[in-house]
């Protein structure tokens, strides 16, 4: 039966979004993410708001490994790894995950998202505290409410000084576990990751960093974050995606030590009431990250190409700051108007979205521009010459 109450506060919540330019259309592609797409009703356009960083969303390679992984599994097992869900091919991308992150071993999940929500309520106990950076993913947020035997603190964006002082006034019988995205996905900035180990060594709390933002992007060889700051091997939990660099389609992991996982393999709550990742992409991410090893070049086309549109960008007076990471926003103000400017964009052939409250605060719309290994020059000359025209 149609409960009036819920009909009556959902249609005005929509109406209220309609109205305040925050109600967002999907845009449907009908052909493969590259450096163009085919919009439906806009025709080919260079897509600039993918995470699609290195352009290995529809390479050969990755198509062909997730087609050979569908003709030798099927579609799935029906089934939680520990029942009857888990095959070969997930050892095989595990280790391979492990390999790149410099742990020695990891769990994939469905997503990211799952990763997230499955590792901080399982390895945060009782009493432990939990401290988080402010700007940290929606995933982590909820990871951390799921934690709800632990206390949950917030710390000032990557300030150290902040993190130390919340550090030193826990008492040292408690387990203590900081949490921080490698990249921030929205304003494109890097976690101080030296300083962050530092305070961890000093206090002996466990690392947690997400990179999904940053694994195949930082680094000279995109082993992420951890490689850009020469950290390999010494952060304690990493997680990420596999639906962003390294191929583009979903899952997700959490890498850390052999015991961390098998805790996880025993007691998250994902891993024993959720299916396992699919084997179409177990194959076709261990694909892109073979590419990857086989091709770091690819990492340093992305860098060039990140330095070609930033420079550009400053040199139209668009305002960036400096930054290595593959994510530029552009600052707007008003939420209305930073939408204008991206169906301006679209209207010129290129696509950027637009971020307004509630994704950021009040008053810091912004477009944000992503750059991929896959732009080839031409695609960036047009894109400034649309910039330029805004
Ligand atoms: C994108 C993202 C996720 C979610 O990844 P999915 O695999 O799509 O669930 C999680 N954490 C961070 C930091 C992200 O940027």
């Amino acid at each position: 039966m149609p409960n009036a109450l819920f009909e009556e506060r959902t249609r005005q919540l929509l109406d209220g979004l309609r109205h305040s330019g925050q109600f967002k259309e999907l845009r449907y592609l009908t052909g493969p993410m590259g450096p163009t797409v085919r919009l439906e009703g806009w025709g080919e356009v260079i897509c600039l708001c993918s995470n699609n960083y290195l352009g290995l969303a529809c390479h050969p390679e990755v198509v062909a490994a997730g087609r050979r992984g569908l003709e030798e599994y099927g579609a799935g097992t029906a089934s939680v790894r520990f029942i009857c869900g888990t095959l070969a091919c997930h050892r095989e991308i595990e280790q391979t995950i492990g390999a790149l992150v410099g742990t020695p071993r990891a769990l994939t999940y469905v997503s990211c998202w799952t990763a997230n929500e499955a590792l901080i309520p399982t390895v945060a106990a009782e009493g432990d505290l939990i401290l988080s950076d402010e700007l940290n993913h929606a995933s982590i947020i909820d990871g951390c409410r799921l934690a709800r035997a632990a206390e949950r603190q917030v710390y000032r964006h990557a300030d150290l000084d902040d993190l130390e002082q919340r550090l030193r006034a826990a008492s040292n019988n408690r387990a203590r576990w900081v949490i921080t995205d490698g990249v921030f996905s929205m304003e494109g900035d890097v976690a101080p990751l030296p300083g962050l180990v530092d305070l961890c060594r000093r206090y002996e709390a466990m690392l947690i960093v997400d990179d999904s933002h940053g694994v195949g992007v930082l680094g000279t060889t995109g082993r992420g974050t951890p490689e850009h700051f020469g950290l390999l091997g010494q952060i304690d939990v990493l997680t990420g995606t596999l639906g962003k660099a390294l191929g583009g389609a979903a899952g997700g992991y959490v890498a850390g030590s052999e015991q961390l996982i098998e805790l996880l393999v025993q007691r998250s709550r994902p891993s024993l009431f959720s299916n396992a990742l699919p084997a179409t992409v177990a194959y076709s991410a261990r694909a892109a990250i073979e590419v990857l090893r086989r091709d770091p070049e690819r990492v340093a086309r992305l860098h060039a190409n990140v330095q070609l549109v930033r420079q550009g960008l400053a040199r139209l007076g668009y305002q960036c700051h400096d930054s290595p990471t593959a994510i530029i926003p552009i600052m707007i103000g008003d939420t209305a108007e930073a939408i204008r400017k991206s169906q301006r964009l679209l209207e010129l052939g290129v696509w950027v979205v637009a971020f307004g409250y509630p994704v950021v605060p009040q008053g810091q719309a912004r477009l944000r521009v992503q750059v991929s290994a896959a732009l080839e020059q031409a695609h960036i000359d047009q894109a400034l010459e649309a910039f330029a025209r805004l």
